[in-house]
Protein backbone atom coordinates (compact mmCIF):
# COMPACT_ATOMS: atom_id res chain seq x y z
CA UNK A 1 0.00 0.00 0.00
CA UNK A 2 1.07 3.34 -0.85
CA UNK A 3 2.09 5.54 1.98
CA UNK A 4 -0.85 8.36 2.18
CA UNK A 5 0.19 12.10 0.49
CA UNK A 6 1.02 14.64 3.30
CA UNK A 7 -2.57 16.16 4.51
CA UNK A 8 -0.74 19.68 3.55
CA UNK A 9 -0.37 18.24 0.18
CA UNK A 10 -3.93 18.44 -1.50
CA UNK A 11 -4.25 22.22 -3.31
CA UNK A 12 -3.43 21.11 -6.76
CA UNK A 13 -6.74 21.07 -8.91
CA UNK A 14 -7.98 18.20 -10.54
CA UNK A 15 -7.68 19.64 -14.29
CA UNK A 16 -5.04 22.21 -15.50
CA UNK A 17 -4.05 24.38 -18.75
CA UNK A 18 -1.50 23.17 -20.99
CA UNK A 19 -0.22 23.11 -24.57
CA UNK A 20 0.00 19.93 -26.94
CA UNK A 21 1.75 19.54 -29.79
CA UNK A 22 -0.51 18.53 -32.82
CA UNK A 23 1.30 18.02 -35.97
CA UNK A 24 4.73 19.81 -37.05
CA UNK A 25 4.77 23.26 -35.75
CA UNK A 26 1.03 23.15 -34.60
CA UNK A 27 0.50 24.11 -30.41
CA UNK A 28 -2.56 23.33 -29.23
CA UNK A 29 -4.11 25.18 -25.33
CA UNK A 30 -6.17 22.25 -23.90
CA UNK A 31 -7.55 20.94 -20.79
CA UNK A 32 -5.57 17.80 -19.16
CA UNK A 33 -5.97 16.10 -15.92
CA UNK A 34 -3.07 17.58 -13.28
CA UNK A 35 -0.50 14.29 -13.24
CA UNK A 36 0.00 13.08 -10.06
CA UNK A 37 3.34 12.55 -8.72
CA UNK A 38 4.31 8.68 -7.71
CA UNK A 39 7.17 7.62 -5.52
CA UNK A 40 10.65 9.89 -5.31
CA UNK A 41 8.32 12.10 -7.31
CA UNK A 42 6.59 15.84 -6.81
CA UNK A 43 3.96 17.89 -8.55
CA UNK A 44 5.59 20.99 -9.45
CA UNK A 45 2.88 24.39 -9.92
CA UNK A 46 5.03 25.51 -12.64
CA UNK A 47 6.29 29.70 -12.21
CA UNK A 48 8.11 29.99 -15.62
CA UNK A 49 9.27 28.38 -18.64
CA UNK A 50 12.12 29.43 -20.70
CA UNK A 51 12.41 28.95 -24.57
CA UNK A 52 15.30 27.24 -25.94
CA UNK A 53 16.69 26.04 -29.29
CA UNK A 54 15.69 22.52 -28.53
CA UNK A 55 12.19 23.47 -28.26
CA UNK A 56 11.70 24.37 -31.72
CA UNK A 57 13.06 21.45 -32.91
CA UNK A 58 10.97 19.25 -31.08
CA UNK A 59 7.84 21.40 -31.97
CA UNK A 60 9.02 21.54 -35.84
CA UNK A 61 10.46 18.24 -36.52
CA UNK A 62 10.23 15.65 -33.18
CA UNK A 63 13.91 14.95 -32.55
CA UNK A 64 15.13 14.91 -29.96
CA UNK A 65 11.94 14.26 -28.11
CA UNK A 66 10.48 10.66 -28.38
CA UNK A 67 7.02 9.60 -26.90
CA UNK A 68 5.85 6.53 -26.79
CA UNK A 69 8.98 5.08 -29.24
CA UNK A 70 8.11 7.40 -31.80
CA UNK A 71 7.45 11.18 -33.10
CA UNK A 72 6.23 13.50 -30.73
CA UNK A 73 3.26 14.60 -33.18
CA UNK A 74 -0.74 14.06 -32.23
CA UNK A 75 0.41 12.19 -28.65
CA UNK A 76 -1.11 14.90 -26.18
CA UNK A 77 2.42 15.44 -25.28
CA UNK A 78 3.44 18.72 -23.24
CA UNK A 79 6.68 20.43 -24.85
CA UNK A 80 9.01 22.91 -22.94
CA UNK A 81 12.07 21.83 -20.48
CA UNK A 82 13.57 24.61 -19.02
CA UNK A 83 11.01 25.89 -16.21
CA UNK A 84 10.67 26.23 -12.37
CA UNK A 85 8.23 26.54 -9.98
CA UNK A 86 7.21 25.44 -6.35
CA UNK A 87 6.71 22.37 -4.72
CA UNK A 88 2.84 21.56 -4.57
CA UNK A 89 2.34 18.00 -3.61
CA UNK A 90 4.46 15.55 -2.99
CA UNK A 91 4.59 11.80 -3.62
CA UNK A 92 4.47 8.97 -1.35
CA UNK A 93 7.84 8.56 0.70
CA UNK A 94 9.56 12.06 -0.35
CA UNK A 95 10.69 14.01 2.21
CA UNK A 96 13.70 15.48 0.37
CA UNK A 97 11.06 18.76 -0.39
CA UNK A 98 8.14 20.55 1.26
CA UNK A 99 5.30 21.71 -0.44
CA UNK A 100 5.73 25.27 -0.99
CA UNK A 101 9.73 25.03 -1.98
CA UNK A 102 11.12 27.02 -4.71
CA UNK A 103 13.04 25.02 -7.26
CA UNK A 104 14.36 25.05 -10.70
CA UNK A 105 14.69 21.87 -12.47
CA UNK A 106 16.78 19.65 -14.49
CA UNK A 107 15.63 18.01 -17.62
CA UNK A 108 16.33 14.59 -17.20
CA UNK A 109 15.91 12.35 -14.40
CA UNK A 110 17.20 8.80 -16.86
CA UNK A 111 15.59 5.51 -15.76
CA UNK A 112 18.19 5.39 -12.87
CA UNK A 113 18.80 1.74 -13.29
CA UNK A 114 21.58 1.39 -16.62
CA UNK A 115 24.84 1.79 -16.38
CA UNK A 116 25.01 5.52 -17.74
CA UNK A 117 22.97 6.42 -14.96
CA UNK A 118 25.01 4.89 -12.33
CA UNK A 119 27.78 6.76 -13.68
CA UNK A 120 26.13 9.75 -13.42
CA UNK A 121 25.29 10.43 -17.16
CA UNK A 122 21.35 10.58 -16.66
CA UNK A 123 21.51 13.14 -20.03
CA UNK A 124 22.78 9.78 -22.07
CA UNK A 125 20.43 7.48 -20.59
CA UNK A 126 20.54 3.94 -22.72
CA UNK A 127 16.73 3.46 -21.72
CA UNK A 128 16.09 6.90 -23.29
CA UNK A 129 12.33 7.01 -23.93
CA UNK A 130 11.40 3.88 -22.40
CA UNK A 131 8.80 5.15 -20.06
CA UNK A 132 5.72 2.81 -22.08
CA UNK A 133 4.04 -0.48 -22.38
CA UNK A 134 6.36 -3.81 -22.08
CA UNK A 135 9.78 -1.49 -21.83
CA UNK A 136 8.71 0.72 -19.21
CA UNK A 137 11.84 1.24 -17.54
CA UNK A 138 10.67 4.77 -15.73
CA UNK A 139 12.75 7.12 -17.86
CA UNK A 140 12.00 10.66 -17.55
CA UNK A 141 13.45 13.96 -19.56
CA UNK A 142 10.39 16.28 -19.59
CA UNK A 143 10.19 18.00 -22.35
CA UNK A 144 11.54 14.83 -24.66
CA UNK A 145 10.30 11.87 -23.48
CA UNK A 146 7.57 12.69 -20.90
CA UNK A 147 5.36 16.04 -20.65
CA UNK A 148 7.17 19.49 -19.66
CA UNK A 149 6.54 22.90 -18.95
CA UNK A 150 4.11 24.51 -20.95
CA UNK A 151 1.49 24.13 -18.86
CA UNK A 152 0.49 24.65 -15.07
CA UNK A 153 2.19 21.92 -13.77
CA UNK A 154 4.18 18.71 -14.00
CA UNK A 155 5.54 15.78 -12.07
CA UNK A 156 9.75 15.68 -11.62
CA UNK A 157 11.66 13.23 -10.39
CA UNK A 158 13.61 15.21 -6.92
CA UNK A 159 16.84 14.26 -8.69
CA UNK A 160 15.86 16.83 -10.67
CA UNK A 161 15.11 19.68 -8.07
CA UNK A 162 17.18 22.31 -7.02
CA UNK A 163 16.14 24.96 -4.34
CA UNK A 164 16.35 28.17 -5.57
CA UNK A 165 16.21 31.19 -3.46
CA UNK A 166 13.49 33.97 -2.61
CA UNK A 167 15.86 36.83 -4.17
CA UNK A 168 16.08 34.76 -7.86
CA UNK A 169 13.02 35.62 -10.06
CA UNK A 170 11.17 33.03 -11.51
CA UNK A 171 12.85 34.07 -15.05
CA UNK A 172 16.51 33.98 -13.80
CA UNK A 173 15.83 30.72 -11.84
CA UNK A 174 14.92 29.18 -15.54
CA UNK A 175 18.21 29.70 -16.56
CA UNK A 176 19.96 27.80 -14.31
CA UNK A 177 19.60 24.59 -16.34
CA UNK A 178 21.29 26.08 -18.96
CA UNK A 179 24.52 27.12 -16.73
CA UNK A 180 24.37 23.24 -15.47
CA UNK A 181 24.85 22.61 -18.92
CA UNK A 182 27.80 24.39 -19.33
CA UNK A 183 29.04 23.55 -16.06
CA UNK A 184 28.90 19.54 -17.38
CA UNK A 185 30.79 21.07 -20.25
CA UNK A 186 33.80 22.15 -18.00
CA UNK A 187 33.87 19.04 -16.01
CA UNK A 188 34.13 16.77 -19.40
CA UNK A 189 37.05 19.33 -20.58
CA UNK A 190 38.42 18.72 -16.99
CA UNK A 191 37.36 20.79 -14.33
CA UNK A 192 39.53 23.27 -13.32
CA UNK A 193 39.66 26.23 -15.51
CA UNK A 194 41.01 28.82 -12.95
CA UNK A 195 43.75 30.39 -14.41
CA UNK A 196 43.35 28.86 -18.04
CA UNK A 197 42.24 29.97 -21.12
CA UNK A 198 38.31 29.24 -22.50
CA UNK A 199 37.47 30.75 -25.73
CA UNK A 200 33.37 30.54 -26.02
CA UNK A 201 32.00 29.88 -29.96
CA UNK A 202 28.36 31.69 -30.28
CA UNK A 203 26.76 33.66 -28.01
CA UNK A 204 23.80 32.13 -28.09
CA UNK A 205 22.04 31.42 -23.95
CA UNK A 206 24.22 28.66 -23.84
CA UNK A 207 27.42 30.82 -24.69
CA UNK A 208 26.10 33.60 -22.84
CA UNK A 209 26.34 30.93 -20.26
CA UNK A 210 29.32 29.52 -20.72
CA UNK A 211 31.34 33.15 -20.24
CA UNK A 212 29.35 33.86 -16.99
CA UNK A 213 30.10 30.11 -15.49
CA UNK A 214 33.75 30.53 -16.93
CA UNK A 215 34.84 33.33 -15.57
CA UNK A 216 32.98 32.98 -12.29
CA UNK A 217 35.06 29.63 -12.29
CA UNK A 218 38.32 31.99 -12.49
CA UNK A 219 38.97 31.04 -16.28
CA UNK A 220 41.47 33.89 -17.80
CA UNK A 221 41.20 35.23 -20.26
CA UNK A 222 37.36 34.27 -21.14
CA UNK A 223 37.07 34.84 -25.17
CA UNK A 224 33.33 35.34 -26.71
CA UNK A 225 33.05 34.95 -30.47
CA UNK A 226 30.17 36.10 -32.86
CA UNK A 227 28.95 37.40 -35.91
CA UNK A 228 28.27 41.33 -36.88
CA UNK A 229 24.49 40.14 -36.23
CA UNK A 230 24.85 39.11 -32.75
CA UNK A 231 26.38 42.82 -31.69
CA UNK A 232 24.20 42.99 -29.44
CA UNK A 233 24.66 39.47 -27.55
CA UNK A 234 28.49 40.66 -27.88
CA UNK A 235 28.32 43.45 -25.23
CA UNK A 236 26.07 40.94 -23.20
CA UNK A 237 29.04 38.60 -23.07
CA UNK A 238 31.30 41.46 -21.84
CA UNK A 239 28.88 42.24 -19.05
CA UNK A 240 29.10 38.70 -18.43
CA UNK A 241 32.60 38.47 -18.16
CA UNK A 242 34.33 38.21 -21.23
CA UNK A 243 37.24 39.25 -21.29
CA UNK A 244 37.65 39.55 -24.70
CA UNK A 245 35.10 39.39 -27.73
CA UNK A 246 35.75 39.07 -31.10
CA UNK A 247 33.26 39.74 -34.21
CA UNK A 248 34.15 37.35 -36.52
CA UNK A 249 33.06 39.20 -39.28
CA UNK A 250 35.53 41.49 -38.64
CA UNK A 251 38.67 39.40 -37.83
CA UNK A 252 38.96 36.06 -38.80
CA UNK A 253 38.47 34.04 -35.42
CA UNK A 254 41.74 31.88 -35.06
CA UNK A 255 44.33 34.79 -36.04
CA UNK A 256 42.04 36.63 -33.31
CA UNK A 257 42.00 33.70 -30.73
CA UNK A 258 46.12 33.56 -31.36
CA UNK A 259 46.76 37.25 -30.75
CA UNK A 260 44.60 37.12 -27.60
CA UNK A 261 46.90 34.54 -26.39
CA UNK A 262 49.77 35.14 -27.45
CA UNK A 263 50.33 32.45 -30.27
CA UNK A 264 49.79 30.00 -27.83
CA UNK A 265 46.58 29.06 -28.40
CA UNK A 266 43.27 27.92 -25.91
CA UNK A 267 43.16 25.38 -23.29
CA UNK A 268 39.84 24.85 -23.84
CA UNK A 269 36.90 26.34 -26.41
CA UNK A 270 33.23 25.50 -25.54
CA UNK A 271 31.57 25.38 -29.04
CA UNK A 272 28.45 26.49 -28.81
CA UNK A 273 27.33 28.05 -32.16
CA UNK A 274 26.81 24.94 -34.51
CA UNK A 275 28.36 26.64 -37.06
CA UNK A 276 29.58 24.18 -40.02
CA UNK A 277 33.69 24.78 -39.65
CA UNK A 278 33.67 25.55 -36.02
CA UNK A 279 35.04 22.53 -34.63
CA UNK A 280 38.02 22.97 -37.68
CA UNK A 281 38.38 26.31 -36.43
CA UNK A 282 38.17 25.09 -32.75
CA UNK A 283 40.70 22.16 -33.62
CA UNK A 284 42.97 25.51 -34.73
CA UNK A 285 42.59 27.86 -31.57
CA UNK A 286 43.40 25.36 -28.92
CA UNK A 287 46.54 24.73 -28.34
CA UNK A 288 48.69 21.31 -28.60
CA UNK A 289 47.17 19.11 -25.95
CA UNK A 290 43.89 21.30 -25.74
CA UNK A 291 40.44 20.65 -25.30
CA UNK A 292 37.26 20.75 -27.44
CA UNK A 293 33.69 20.58 -26.02
CA UNK A 294 30.86 20.78 -28.61
CA UNK A 295 27.89 21.64 -26.70
CA UNK A 296 26.14 22.74 -30.60
CA UNK A 297 26.03 21.40 -33.68
CA UNK A 298 25.40 21.85 -37.56
CA UNK A 299 22.45 20.01 -38.86
CA UNK A 300 24.42 18.42 -41.50
CA UNK A 301 27.28 16.55 -42.11
CA UNK A 302 30.52 18.40 -41.96
CA UNK A 303 34.27 17.08 -42.96
CA UNK A 304 36.84 17.30 -40.56
CA UNK A 305 40.66 17.92 -39.98
CA UNK A 306 41.08 14.43 -38.18
CA UNK A 307 44.70 14.83 -39.26
CA UNK A 308 45.15 17.36 -37.54
CA UNK A 309 43.37 16.57 -34.36
CA UNK A 310 45.28 13.72 -34.02
CA UNK A 311 48.27 15.37 -34.61
CA UNK A 312 48.08 17.77 -32.41
CA UNK A 313 46.63 15.25 -29.54
CA UNK A 314 43.99 17.49 -29.45
CA UNK A 315 40.48 16.01 -27.45
CA UNK A 316 37.19 16.31 -28.69
CA UNK A 317 34.30 15.83 -26.45
CA UNK A 318 30.53 16.17 -27.11
CA UNK A 319 28.01 16.38 -24.18
CA UNK A 320 24.38 16.27 -23.86
CA UNK A 321 22.54 18.46 -21.74
CA UNK A 322 23.32 18.44 -17.69
CA UNK A 323 24.78 15.24 -16.02
CA UNK A 324 26.62 14.77 -13.16
CA UNK A 325 24.69 17.29 -10.76
CA UNK A 326 25.98 19.67 -12.62
CA UNK A 327 22.69 21.60 -12.31
CA UNK A 328 23.07 21.83 -8.36
CA UNK A 329 26.66 23.45 -8.82
CA UNK A 330 25.03 26.19 -11.70
CA UNK A 331 22.38 26.94 -9.09
CA UNK A 332 24.73 27.55 -6.20
CA UNK A 333 26.71 29.97 -8.25
CA UNK A 334 23.86 31.85 -9.53
CA UNK A 335 22.59 32.05 -5.97
CA UNK A 336 26.11 33.73 -5.22
CA UNK A 337 25.20 36.40 -7.71
CA UNK A 338 28.58 35.27 -9.55
CA UNK A 339 27.74 36.49 -12.95
CA UNK A 340 24.38 38.64 -14.06
CA UNK A 341 22.74 35.78 -15.84
CA UNK A 342 19.38 37.70 -15.74
CA UNK A 343 20.97 39.55 -18.53
CA UNK A 344 20.03 36.74 -20.93
CA UNK A 345 16.24 37.41 -20.18
CA UNK A 346 14.73 39.37 -22.65
CA UNK A 347 11.06 38.38 -23.30
CA UNK A 348 8.18 37.34 -21.54
CA UNK A 349 4.95 36.25 -22.52
CA UNK A 350 1.94 34.33 -20.11
CA UNK A 351 0.70 31.10 -20.87
CA UNK A 352 -1.62 31.56 -23.83
CA UNK A 353 0.54 33.20 -25.77
CA UNK A 354 3.26 30.08 -26.44
CA UNK A 355 3.40 30.38 -29.97
CA UNK A 356 4.19 33.78 -29.84
CA UNK A 357 7.03 32.99 -27.31
CA UNK A 358 8.25 30.27 -29.51
CA UNK A 359 8.22 32.89 -32.64
CA UNK A 360 10.00 35.55 -30.57
CA UNK A 361 12.61 32.84 -29.95
CA UNK A 362 12.72 31.30 -33.71
CA UNK A 363 12.96 34.39 -35.32
CA UNK A 364 15.15 36.42 -32.93
CA UNK A 365 12.36 39.33 -32.93
CA UNK A 366 13.51 42.72 -31.16
CA UNK A 367 16.99 40.65 -30.73
CA UNK A 368 15.54 38.06 -28.01
CA UNK A 369 17.59 36.11 -26.18
CA UNK A 370 16.03 34.42 -23.97
CA UNK A 371 12.02 34.41 -24.06
CA UNK A 372 10.23 33.29 -20.86
CA UNK A 373 6.69 32.20 -20.61
CA UNK A 374 5.50 33.22 -17.01
CA UNK A 375 2.56 31.89 -15.75
CA UNK A 376 1.45 34.40 -13.75
ZN1 LIG B 1 17.14 23.61 -23.47
ZN1 LIG C 1 19.32 5.09 -17.51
Amino acid sequence: MNAPARAKDSRAPERMKAWVLGGPDELLLVEKPVPRPGAAEVLVRIGATAVCGTDLEVISHGPPALVQGGLPFNKNFTPGHEYMGTVAQLGPGVDEFDVGDRVAVEIHAGCGRCERCREGMYTACVNYGMNYGDRDKGHRANGFTTDGGFAEYAVNHVNTLVRVPRDMSDEEATLVVTAGTVIYGLDVLGGLVAGQSVVVTGPGAIGLMGVGVAKALGASPVVLTGTERDRRRLEIGRKLGADEVVDVSREEVVAAVMRITRGKGAHYVLECSGAPNALNDAAHMVSRGGRICLVAFPHAPVPVDVAHLVSNNIYVFGIRGEGRSATRRAAALMAQKRFPAKLLHTHSFPLAEVPTAIRYAAERIEDAIKVVVKMR
